[in-house]
């Protein structure tokens, strides 16, 4: 199984050898005296150290010492690419970098910056969290460190003398044996959410074909709703125009935004994250990306719904509906999404002519419906994202046929209409895991990842899946603020209690020990082929699961529209078709119907499906 295993430890007892008191990290300080380590730890952070030096290069040479790249070790159990990432945004460019050899390496306030820093790239999956901790969270992160440190360091012996890590009890959870259990306030977290004025929280993947405007769209989106700066703007443009590409500043927004936040490598995908009154909004995937259809699907398998941008020029519309127009709304579909928007865009291009709109419409409408969408599900908004009229500011006159329309509406009024389905609070709780990590002294280990049903609260017992144990719910942080209760759609961290850290691994389940996710062996899934589809070794992936397994039967190609078997064990699929196949799993993985996933294989994306059927 293609894990991806945060914290590795898997020694024997000879592994465990305490006589040796050398300090690894001598100089630099951030570590003062090896002893203060547990061996396991010293091993990973020597080794991850050689890592993360070789990743950074020559080029890093001397702007990041030791302390940092410990600093960072520590904080991302030992995940040599997080690390990287981390310190190379640090150090913004070695020419921007002060030179830090020079420095007194065994200096306190270095140690405390490189703690301060590393909170304020802590992975709280917020749309806040680029604006990073507070001074108190600063202090608590240093603080949590140098005690962490200690703890770690009395325990050692006793750990030794019980085999505490061979019997699978880490020093981690025999920290959390002695901090006071969690009393749940037994709240009834529906019901909070109903009183609350908390926000809601929607996901959309923007799809349609290439040029019709969809970077431009959102760019404006982001623009007008002024989660972009004046002077960020101002300088795209300044670029664009340098190289003649004026109109690309907005499309660029984008990109720009994402690649900010990014730093934080939190959520499964690139995403953007903005909010109106009523709403928190992800945009699940940045157009633009030369890698669009797989990413792509990576959010249309966690998207709410999906927008699709029409090009409401001439021709332009007609061979969308040929090109990937189609292929994305089919796409989505077979990815369950259900409702979508679509932004007829450009309308400036056609002096926001009625007839152009209607024309499109009906031809949409008539296509989303045959392929699978309820015409209820479908909202039609025209707009134009290069000058921004109908997107966050009204229609302008000329589109006065539609402003005194009963159906009148802006593309943001339209996503605030289009709310997750409340069909998932009342489920079972179902949480992936986007990324484990220390917390802090008080709360040594924290995830993070999106609910994506059910809802949980303080003091709750939770599943994680496929290993089957079970973990308490210490504290909750929304948007990096403290919270009671959390619902199906929000992203948060969690602080746990009792429960050690081998146990959690991106991808993992954390759910209801009541109603929990099954492991499972083998599924039935309806898939839309991109490649030609055999009985062959696959990687199935769903959000950052991977597992590799086989498909072993094709057990029929569908009709596209309707959803019959067209051919019964046909002995290969063609791209662009439908069809039902089974898969055996190498491992068993947590996945339940109606999970939406993407089967890979050699570095390409063969096909995208939907769970019909689950086999233990
Ligand atoms: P994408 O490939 O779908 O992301 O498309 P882009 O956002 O890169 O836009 C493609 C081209 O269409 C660019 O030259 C844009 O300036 C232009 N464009 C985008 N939106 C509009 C619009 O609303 N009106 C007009 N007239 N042009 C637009």
């Amino acid at each position: 199984m293609a894990h991806h295993r945060i914290k590795n430890i898997a020694l024997d007892e000879d592994d465990l050898d305490y006589s040796d008191g050398d300090d690894y990290y001598g100089d630099d300080g951030v570590v003062e005296g090896g002893d203060e380590l547990s061996a396991e730890d010293q091993e990973q952070m020597r080794s991850g150290t050689i890592s993360v030096r070789q990743a950074l290069g020559e080029q890093y040479e001397g702007f990041i010492i030791d302390a940092q790249i410990h600093e960072a070790l520590w904080h991302y159990y030992y995940d040599v690419g997080k690390s990287v990432t981390y310190l190379k945004n640090q150090a913004t460019t070695p020419q921007q970098a002060q030179p830090t050899k020079q420095q007194k390496p065994k200096q306190i306030s270095k140690f405390d910056q490189a703690a301060a820093a590393s909170a304020a790239q802590a992975p709280v999956v917020s749309a806040k969290s680029k604006n990073g901790p507070s001074p108190d969270d600063v202090v608590m992160q240093a603080q949590a460190k140098a005690s962490a440190s200690k703890k770690q360091s009395g325990q050692k012996k006793d750990s030794k003398s019980v085999s505490g890590v061979t019997n699978g009890v880490s020093e981690m959870s025999i920290d959390d044996a002695l901090q006071p259990k969690v009393k749940s306030k037994h709240l009834d977290v529906l019901a909070e959410y109903e009183r609350s004025d908390r926000k809601n929280a929607a996901s959309f993947v923007v799809i349609g074909h290439v040029d019709h405007g969809k970077s431009t769209l959102m760019g404006r989106l982001l623009y007008d709703l002024k989660v972009v700066d004046q002077r960020s703007i101002d300088k795209l443009r300044k670029e664009a125009t340098n190289i003649g590409k004026s109109s690309f500043a907005l499309a660029w927004v984008m990109d720009a935004t994402s690649e900010e936040r990014e730093r934080g490598v939190t959520v499964d995908i690139a995403s953007n994250n903005f909010e109106t009154d009523k709403t928190k909004f992800t945009i699940l995937d940045a157009p633009g990306h030369r890698d669009f259809i797989p990413n792509m699907i990576a959010g249309a398998s966690q998207a709410d719904f999906a927008v699709l941008v029409i090009d409401a020029g001439t021709n332009s519309f007609e061979a969308g509906l040929k090109g990937q127009t189609r292929e994305h709304a089919q796409l989505v579909r077979s990815m369950g999404c259900q409702r979508v928007i679509v932004a007829v865009n450009k309308m400036d291009s056609v002096q926001w002519s009625r007839d152009r709109f209607e024309e499109i419409q009906q031809q949409i409408a008539a296509f989303l419906e045959k392929t699978g969408f309820q015409a209820k599900n479908i909202a039609f908004i025209p707009c134009s994202g290069l000058t921004g009229e109908n997107v966050v500011l009204p229609a302008p006159e000329a589109a006065s046929w539609y402003t005194t329309s009963k159906d009148t509406q802006t593309l943001v009024a339209a996503l605030e209409s289009f709310q997750p389905t409340k069909a998932a609070l009342d489920s079972p709780l179902r949480l992936p895991i986007s990324d484990v990590f220390r917390g802090g002294i008080t709360n040594p280990l924290s995830i993070s990842g999106k609910i994506e049903a059910g809802t949980l609260q303080v003091g709750d017992q939770i599943l994680a899946m496929p290993v089957s144990e079970t973990a308490t719910i210490k504290g909750i942080e929304i948007d990096g603020q403290p919270a009671e209760w959390a619902v199906a759609g929000q992203i948060i961290t969690l602080h746990l209690n009792d429960i050690d850290p081998i146990h959690l691994r991106v991808a993992d389940v954390l759910c209801d020990p009541r109603k929990p996710i099954r492991n499972i062996k083998s599924f039935t899934t309806k898939l839309l082929a991109f490649e030609h589809v055999l009985p062959m070794q696959v990687d199935i992936h769903r959000g950052r699961l991977h597992v590799p397994g086989r498909i072993t039967q094709l057990l029929g190609v569908l009709d596209k529209s309707s959803g019959e078997v067209q051919k019964k064990k046909p002995r290969v699929v063609q791209p662009g078709a439908i069809a039902r196949v089974k898969v055996e799993l190498d491992a068993a993985v947590p996945l339940e119907v109606p999970s939406r996933i993407v089967l890979r294989a050699n570095g390409a994306t063969v096909a995208a499906g939907l769970l019909e059927q689950v086999h233990a």
